[in-house]
């Protein structure tokens, strides 16, 4: 979208890129504010199919739409994951509308988890919930708790 560069000219008093300059005159005024051009087979040719997009997330889903379709997926029920570059469903493949697919999701958490930072960070969080006065209050009373329950199991298994 912006990566290319465009060809421009001056223009009713401005530098203007010409594609722009194209979709003016096809509609016979100034582009409204906010409306992105986008070149259908992505080439800077200078008579590349334009389409006119209302704005820049339009502009955005026409890309998307485009590379699923170039990567023989159907735009409409299909996404290319951003790590793998994987084609799959969106409804089994990914995780709400994440970009990443599910395996690469889950590659990630574990990498994550991995960490040996991430690892300390756990391990002291544990031993301060351990060493928790109310942890230990709670833990107190399930012990309690399960010594006096013990004895009427243990009788019930001895009859
Ligand atoms: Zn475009
Ligand atoms: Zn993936």
């Amino acid at each position: 979208m912006k990566s290319k560069k465009y060809p421009s000219r001056p223009y009713r008093g401005r530098q203007e890129r010409v594609h722009r300059i194209r979709a003016e005159v096809a509609i016979g005024r100034r582009l409204p504010d906010g409306c992105e051009v986008h070149h259908v087979d992505e080439s800077l040719s200078d008579d590349c199919r334009l389409v006119i997009c209302q704005s820049r997330s339009y502009h955005r889903l026409l890309h998307v739409r485009t590379r699923v379709l170039k990567a023989g997926g159907n735009p409409n029920t299909d996404r290319i994951c951003c790590e793998c570059k994987r084609v799959l469903l969106v409804a089994s493949g990914f995780y709400g509308d994440g970009n990443q697919c599910r395996d690469c999701t889950r590659k990630r958490q574990q990498e994550h988890l991995r960490r040996p930072d991430i690892q300390k960070r756990r391990r002291d969080y544990e031993r301060k919930r351990a060493a928790s006065p109310e942890r230990q209050r709670y833990m107190a009373r399930l012990m309690a708790r399960l010594s006096t329950q013990a004895r009427p199991i243990a009788d019930e298994e001895g009859n």
